[in-house]
C-alpha cells in the first residue's frame, strides 16, 4: 500500500519567532547566535532577509559580522523557542497518531490513511500550514510524498512557507543537487566526484554491483535513494523504550557550561529513573556539533544503577570522546533492570534512600544547591 508521509519544517524558527514577538524586526536581516564579539562565536538562526547577505546557520559570527555588519544581532532564548515547539508538536499530534520529531521544528506525520479526511493532498499540506498560521503566528513548509526521504527534501524545495508535493518521484530527485541526498556527507560526496557521479541521474544510471564494491552497504543504499526508494518507517519515540533528555542551545556551549548543562541533564534522567522504579546498565551521550553533525556513544556497565553521581561520571567519561563546542548535548539510559540499585557495596541500601530523599524534596521545590548540600552533610 502506497503510503503518505508529510515533512513539516518551520521556516528560520529560532528568528521567526523573535519577529513575531517584536514586529519592528519584520523586513530587517535577524541573526541569532553567541555574542558576535566572542571569537569562536556561531549563527544559530537567521531570518531570510540575512541569508540574502549569505549567512548561514552554523558560520561564524565574525564571518556573519562581516556579510551583514548592519544586522540585528540577537542572543536566543531557548525556553520561549521549546515552548513553541512544545505547542506545534501538540499540533502534529491532531493530524496523526504517527509523529516523528527529528528536531525542535520539524516532524515526520505518516498521514496513510488519514487522506481521505482531505479532498487532495495540496488540501491536506494547506490545511496543517493554515493550522500553523492561525495559532502560532509562524509560517511552515511542508513535504508531502511517498517515503521520509522524498518528503524531507521536498519541505526543503520552496522554503519559505512552501508546499510541495512529489508526484513524480524521478523528475523530482533530478532537480535535487546530489550534496543534498541522505548519506552524501563532504567525504561521500568527494568520492562520488572522482568517480564520475556529479548529480543523482549519474547515481541512478551507475550499475549497483559497482556502487556497492567501492562503497560498500553505503552504495546499496545509495542507489535506492537515486530510485527515490526508500523503506523507513516513522516513528515516535516510544515512551520507557528509553528515558533520555536533551537540550539544544541557542549558541553553541564549551568548556565548564558543559560540564555544567550535563550535570543538569543527568539530574534530570536519573530522577525520572529512579521515579519509575528503575535502574540501568547503559547509558548513551549524544552531541551534535557546530556543523550539524551528531555522534551518539555509549557505555554499558557491569551493574545497573540509579545513583546520579555514577551516572554522571560515565557520562563525563563519554564527552571526552568528542571536541567542543557543541549544539546539542543529550542523555540516554537503557537496559534496565526493574529494582533500584542492587549494588556490592554495602552502603548502596542507604545511597538509593538519600537519593530518594533529595528526589523528593527538588519535587517539593526545594532549590538544587540544598539537596546538594544535604548530600554531602549524610556522607
Ligand atoms: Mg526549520
Amino acid at each position: 500500500m502506497p503510503r503518505s508521509i508529510m515533512h513539516v519544517d518551520m521556516d528560520a524558527f529560532f528568528a521567526a519567532i523573535e519577529i513575531r514577538d517584536n514586529p519592528t524586526l519584520r523586513g530587517l536581516p535577524v541573526i541569532i547566535g553567541s555574542d558576535p564579539n566572542l571569537p569562536r562565536g556561531v549563527v544559530s538562526t537567521c531570518s531570510y532577509e540575512a541569508r540574502a547577505f549569505g549567512v548561514h546557520s552554523a558560520m561564524p559570527m565574525a564571518q556573519a559580522k562581516k556579510l551583514c555588519p548592519e544586522a540585528i544581532y540577537l542572543r536566543g532564548n531557548m525556553s520561549k523557542y521549546t515552548a513553541v515547539s512544545n505547542e506545534l508538536m501538540s499540533i502534529f499530534d491532531e493530524f496523526s497518531p504517527l509523529v516523528e520529531q527529528i528536531s525542535i521544528d520539524e516532524a515526520f506525520l505518516d498521514m496513510t490513511g488519514c487522506e481521505h479526511f482531505y479532498s487532495d493532498l495540496k488540501t491536506m499540506g494547506m490545511t496543517i500550514k493554515t493550522r500553523i498560521k492561525n495559532n502560532l503566528h509562524l509560517t511552515a513548509s511542508v513535504g508531502i510524498a511517498t517515503n521520509k526521504f522524498l518528503a524531507k527534501l521536498a519541505s526543503d524545495k520552496d522554503k519559505p512557507d512552501g508546499l510541495t508535493i512529489v508526484n513524480e518521484p524521478i523528475s523530482f530527485l533530478d532537480s535535487i543537487p546530489l550534496k543534498k541526498m541522505w548519506g552524501v556527507g563532504k567525504q561521500t560526496y568527494d568520492k562520488l566526484l572522482k568517480l564520475g557521479i556529479k548529480d543523482i541521474p549519474t547515481l541512478r544510471a551507475t550499475p549497483i554491483e559497482f556502487l556497492i564494491k567501492v562503497l560498500g552497504k553505503q552504495g546499496y543504499l545509495l542507489h535506492q535513494l537515486s530510485q527515490g526508494l526508500d523503506n523507513q518507517v516513522v516513528e515516535p519515540a516510544e515512551k520507557n523504550k528509553s528515558i533520555g533528555a536533551e537540550e539544544t542551545f541557542p549558541i553553541d556551549i564549551d568548556g565548564e557550561a558543559v560540564r555544567k548543562e550535563l550535570l543538569i541533564l543527568t539530574d534530570k534522567v536519573a530522577r525520572r529513573l529512579r521515579k519509575q522504579g528503575f535502574s540501568c546498565r547503559t547509558i548513551t551521550l549524544k552531541v551534535r556539533l557546530p556543523d550539524f553533525t551528531t555522534f551518539e556513544k555509549s557505555r554499558t556497565l557491569l551493574e545497573p544503577t540509579s545513583d546520579t553521581d555514577l551516572l554522571y561520571q560515565t557520562v563525563l567519561s563519554l564527552i571526552e570522546f568528542f571536541k567542543g563546542p557543541y549544539r546539542l548535548l543529550g542523555i540516554y539510559l537503557g537496559n534496565f533492570s526493574n529494582a533500584l540499585t542492587k549494588s556490592l557495596f554495602a552502603d548502596q541500601d542507604n545511597k538509593d534512600k538519600l537519593w530518594q530523599t533529595i528526589d523528593a524534596l527538588k519535587e517539593k521545590g526545594l532549590d538544587i544547591k540544598k539537596a546538594t548540600i544535604l548530600d554531602k552533610e549524610s556522607r
